[in-house]
């Protein structure tokens, strides 16, 4: 089995960078990468407030998608309410986890209308800060019709908590000898040496990158080597952090 990548960019608004997000854009279009993009419906987030509104936003989006870019659902408003443990245990402040199914019901609903008003057609969820729980699933199967998620550490697609997902492992290019990766960027903060990175290995690995719509997805588990696979993963991620902690 061959590796495949898939490009994510995360926190697409009205606010966001323009000039990066151009430049992004223009790159994968250059290699003919199909990205998932998560797109925050009504963003509440000063930090993703970096340019002034772009009234065409939406229209922008729509064009995405008329390009088979995969839209996703990036939360609601990107503002975190909450400290509690997500399904993902990547960070522990959230817009989702530990809400109320009532209320992240509304949130998802809120999101999705959104979506619809700008004909945005939607199948995908990316929990702001992956922070999110069994509560947010069953309100996206209930108001939202999303059964594919976007993160979760395995090296390739499985099915859990009635959702596909599509693991999401890595946050800049590293080739893989094997299975199906995520590479998750912000835009909004790339530099000009990241757009170089990136570029240097969408010309090595054209071939390898996917999308979701060439995935095959099936409602297979999580393998057991995977999920010793995603024991150490969060294992060396916390360490990873402690060093980094020292060091700053
Ligand atoms: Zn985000």
């Amino acid at each position: 089995m061959l590796s495949k990548y898939i490009i994510r960019l995360d926190d697409a608004c009205p606010t966001m960078n323009r000039d990066n997000w151009k430049r992004i854009e223009l790159l994968l279009n250059k290699y003919k990468v199909m990205p998932i993009v998560a797109v925050v419906p009504n963003n509440k987030d000063e930090k993703l407030i970096v340019d002034d509104i772009n009234n065409n936003f939406w229209n922008d989006v729509k064009k995405w998608q008329n390009k088979n870019w995969e839209i996703a659902l990036h939360g609601f408003e990107h503002k975190y309410v909450t400290k509690h443990k997500s399904i993902v245990p990547i960070n522990d402040y959230s817009e989702f986890a530990g809400v109320s199914l009532e209320k992240q019901r509304e949130k998802i609903r809120e999101g999705m209308k959104i979506f619809q008003e700008h004909n945005i057609f939607c199948r995908v969820w990316i929990a702001p800060a992956h922070s999110f729980d069994k509560n947010t699933i069953k309100a996206l199967r209930e108001e939202a019709n999303i059964n594919i998620i976007s993160d979760g550490i395995a090296w390739s697609p499985y099915y859990e908590h009635d959702m596909y997902w599509i693991p999401q492992q890595l946050w800049k290019p590293r080739e893989m000898p094997f299975g199906t990766w995520t590479i998750c960027y912000h835009p909004d903060e790339m530099k000009d040496k990241d757009f170089e990175i990136l570029e240097d290995f969408l010309e090595k690995n054209s071939k390898k990158i996917t999308s979701i719509d060439e995935l095959t997805l099936n409602k297979k588990p999580k393998s057991l080597l995977e999920k010793s696979f995603e024991k150490i993963y969060w294992k060396l991620l916390e360490k990873k952090r402690q060093k980094d902690k020292k060091a700053s």
